[in-house]
């Protein structure tokens, strides 16, 4: 048996339970978790805002841990290996969508924590297909943002085209803290936009590189050739817009956002495009992290013990975690 944080029903706060340890099969781990964010998601999955999530279900995507046991197709992986799981856990392979290399729009996609048992627990059963395999230097807490939150910075930056150049970036948290280092590595100019009031995070997105931090209400002093939002505030859609010069992109990071307000049409007008960004694929994980090994990325964590899940989803909901919330099980 093991120890795992449950969410038997919607709505109701997770419950610290013993349940058996799961079986590796086929291509599945079992691997021994370390850590395991906790994130926004995961406040969506138990408000029902993300709906049908397997019930009762463990949540947790963003894990790190050693493989413990493996079924019996698993190759080039072995016991003692670390490895991160993500968000996706699986695809059906013969969708349309998979077929075209778009396995992140799956039809039949199975997610960590979601639809399938995550890393709130002791163990975790993971298909070794979509874990990807890690170095030692990612053996802490914050390599499982990496996993969640930055696996889409990445992929939501990698849909800017490369002639950009003014890249603006809404909702300044732990994905812009990473593309901004991207970013700046590649000679881009980044424009931070916050909440009006947060001149904390004004001030720290320019102390790591920024060119240019204002409130989201703000022009910045140049037009941008592309923005991300990772704020889930859809009325950031038509600011961003305005801020962006023609041909210009704006992408939408966030697994939800409140409402787009109705907008004219001429500030899309002039070849301007909006798009959203859904899930990763596994060829986004191997990129952004054979990119990260040419870039030092700080996160700052805040530690929680499994049984403090709960705590931990209280204090994300208040906007209160600084950095990133993990769950420490060792
Ligand atoms: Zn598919
Ligand atoms: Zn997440």
């Amino acid at each position: 048996m093991m120890h795992a944080m449950v969410l038997e029903k919607v709505g109701l706060p997770l419950v610290y339970k013993d349940i058996p340890v799961p079986v590796a099969k086929g291509f599945q781990v079992l691997i021994k978790v370390k850590a395991c964010g906790v994130c926004q998601t995961d406040l969506l999955i138990i408000d029902g805002e993300l709906t049908c999530p397997k019930l009762p279900v463990v949540p947790g995507h963003g894990i790190i841990g050693r493989i413990v046991c493996k079924g019996a197709t698993v190759g080039n992986f072995y016991n003692g290996d670390l490895v991160g799981v993500p968000w996706l856990g699986h695809t059906c392979g013969y969708c349309k969508f998979c077929l075209e290399g778009k396995e992140n729009l799956c039809d039949k996609a199975s997610f960590t924590g979601y639809t399938m048992n995550g890393g709130f627990a002791e163990y975790v059963i993971a298909d070794i297909r979509f874990c990807i395999g890690l170095g030692a230097e990612y053996d802490s807490p914050s390599a499982t943002a990496l996993l969640c939150t930055g696996l889409i910075g990445y992929r939501s930056f990698s849909m800017i085209e490369v002639s950009a150049k003014n890249i603006g970036i809404y909702g300044f948290g732990q994905a812009a803290q990473i593309i901004t280092r991207i970013a700046k590595l590649q000679g881009k100019r980044l424009f931070a936009f916050t909440r009006e009031t947060d001149k904390e995070a004004q001030i720290f997105a320019l102390r790591i590189g920024a060119d240019w931090a204002g409130s989201s209400n703000e022009s910045p002093p140049e037009k941008l050739d592309a923005a991300i939002i990772f704020a889930p505030e859809g009325e950031l859609i038509p600011k961003a817009l305005m801020n962006v010069d023609k041909g210009g992109q704006v992408i939408c990071a966030a697994i939800q956002m409140t409402d787009v307000p109705a907008f004219p049409y001429h500030l899309l007008w002039g070849e301007r495009s909006v798009r959203s960004v859904t899930n990763t694929t596994r060829q986004d994980n191997a990129a952004f992290f054979e990119l990260l090994k040419n870039i030092p990325v700080h996160i700052q964590t805040e530690i929680f013990e499994l049984k403090q899940v709960n705590d931990a989803i209280l204090k994300i909901r208040h906007g209160k975690v600084k950095g990133s919330a993990v769950l420490i099980m060792e």
